[in-house]
């Protein structure tokens, strides 16, 4: 009876050492992502060709393609992954509030946002660009000066304007389509904004043209946590998206979605 007893005894404690190992594991985000079986990603839905919706309101996208081949790479289907809807000025925090495990939103990597997240290796290269009415005479950033641009709130192109444009009055928005939308209406003289997401408003909308300058480059790339607890999927993460490149499976994506560019 005793022996027995000291039987139990043990594998209890094995069983609460074994406990203690796990929480220390269970800390880790990748983990953490395995344990529960799904990857939550922060993306974008209102930005074409990256993450937006269809007509039958099914979220697609470059963006959302590459999230789908990481939780394939990580929990072996690309169903497994959820998705929540982030904007430019509140993706860091919904990073941060961990109510997103990366972000796969179009995000440039800055020094400035280096300091708060880490960025795993670019997936994409951008540009900033600006979009006119078709009968404007703004023909670059320095014709500006005086006159309006319209910028989405917490994008790269708000700091640029910032700095590069004194003078310019400066119209922010939350999304793409509501400042588009104030472009249309006459509310500004131009939009500037990544070439990537601007292109789809110049050729689907004649009404207005896409300058040919470029005022910046703009890597995209997956935000992590700057936390010792993201490392492990940081490292496997650029594992994966270095595969891709070298596969060639980025640059098939990237014709997928129309934004290859060599
Ligand atoms: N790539 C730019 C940025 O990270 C603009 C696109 C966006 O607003 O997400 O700010």
């Amino acid at each position: 009876m005793i022996k027995k007893f000291a039987i139990v005894l043990m594998f209890c404690a094995g069983l609460i050492f074994t406990g203690c190992g796990k929480k220390e594991a269970f800390n880790d985000d990748l983990t953490t992502i395995q344990q529960r079986g799904e990857l939550i990603v922060g993306v974008k839905t209102d930005t074409k060709p990256f993450g937006y919706y269809d007509e039958k309101r099914n979220l697609i996208g470059y963006d959302i393609d590459l999230a789908k081949y990481i939780a394939k790479a990580l929990l072996g289907s690309e169903k497994r992954v959820k998705f929540v809807p982030v904007t430019p000025s509140n993706r860091i925090m919904k990073l941060e509030s961990k109510e997103v495990d990366v972000l796969i939103a179009t995000m440039s990597v800055t020094n400035q946002r280096k300091q708060i997240v880490n960025f795993s290796t670019p997936y994409y290269m951008a540009g900033q660009a600006m979009l006119v009415r078709e009968n404007s005479n703004v023909t670059s950033l320095k014709s500006l000066a005086g006159k309006s641009v319209i910028i989405v709130f917490g994008s790269t192109s708000e700091k640029n304007i910032r700095d590069n444009v004194p003078g310019v009055v400066i119209l922010g928005y939350r999304t793409y389509p509501e400042a588009f939308a104030a472009l249309k209406a006459k509310k500004a003289d131009a939009m500037i904004a990544d070439d990537t997401i601007l292109w789809g408003y110049a050729l689907s909308d004649k009404t207005v043209k896409l300058l040919p300058e470029r005022y910046s480059q703009e890597p995209y790339a997956v935000a992590f946590r700057k936390s010792e607890e993201s490392k492990k999927l940081e490292t496997k993460l650029d594992i994966v998206i270095n595969t891709m490149i070298s596969s060639r499976q980025l640059e098939k994506l990237q014709k997928k979605w129309g934004i290859f560019n060599p």
